[in-house]
């Protein structure tokens, strides 16, 4: 396990509307919010119409866990219609945005230079990008992982500077593993984290390298969650299907008591 503070955070997806929002994290807080519960940092990401609500329930009772959105515009405001842009999330307080998410790669066609652009609009409004990289099936089956994960870390990395990297959060999503129930086993997480992190000393230096958050996502679970963790490159967990469900997301969330 690595020394850097565990960020374990959940992708709601399309799920809950605010009311079920609300719900959710008024469990999580009873099931998180203990004094003693400061190992491991709680993020909940769900759909922008739930962030009001949930930001409201966060700040009202002083809660631990914090908040981002899924997706941001790469522009500040304008005729987009249907965007949302990283002024609006920032004037929500959330801490962090996920940036090019499989799915939305895979939906809206987002290429690397959109996910740099994103990743630039995050950072010009001090939101923190959970930068998702990851390789698809047949990728994987050819043994290309690596170099095809290190190409999405380049792209979305273009023009960010040392000190702006420190802050980010990288994600190693396997797209093969999302959804699916299929687990990449531990050494699989590892060997790609590594790789990532190695990719980050060499883009900029072995300080932003080590401060670097890494998560591993793609069908999480209680039962899986140890195994990924105790890997030296792993920081974390981005957890889809299974974080919105309070009591597994509580027993990821607690994977090391
Ligand atoms: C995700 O959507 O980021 C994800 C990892 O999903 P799941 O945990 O459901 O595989």
């Amino acid at each position: 396990m690595s020394t850097r503070k565990p960020l374990i955070a959940g992708n709601w997806k399309m799920n809950l509307n605010h009311l079920e929002a609300i719900a959710l994290v008024q469990k999580l807080a009873f099931a998180l919010n203990d004094k003693d519960f400061d190992k491991v940092d709680v993020a909940v990401l769900p759909p922008f119409v739930d962030l009001r609500s949930v930001q409201t329930l966060v700040d009202g009772d002083r809660l631990r866990i914090v908040y981002g959105a899924q997706d941001l515009s790469q522009y500040d405001a304008g005729a987009y219609t249907g965007e949302v842009s990283g002024v609006m999330l920032a004037k929500l307080d959330c801490t962090y945005v996920v940036v090019g998410h499989s799915e939305r790669r895979q939906y809206h066609n987002e290429d690397d230079d959109l996910v740099n652009a994103k990743v630039h609009a995050a950072l010009r409004n001090s939101l923190t990008p959970i930068l998702c990289v990851g390789e698809g099936l047949l990728v994987r089956q050819e043994g290309g992982q690596i170099t095809h994960c290190l190409g999405q870390l380049d792209g979305a990395l273009r023009k960010v500077t040392a000190e702006q990297a420190k802050s980010i959060v990288v994600a190693y999503e396997p797209v093969w593993a999302i959804g699916t129930g299929e687990v990449a086993t531990p050494e699989d997480a590892q060997e790609v984290c590594g790789a990532l992190r190695a990719r980050l000393a060499e883009l900029y230096d072995p300080e932003v390298a080590s401060s670097v958050r890494i998560l591993y996502g793609g069908s999480v679970k209680s039962g899986n969650i140890a195994g990924i963790m105790a890997q030296p490159d792993v920081d974390g967990a981005l957890v889809g299907g299974a974080s919105i469900d309070a009591g597994e997301f509580t027993k990821i969330c607690r994977f090391s008591e």
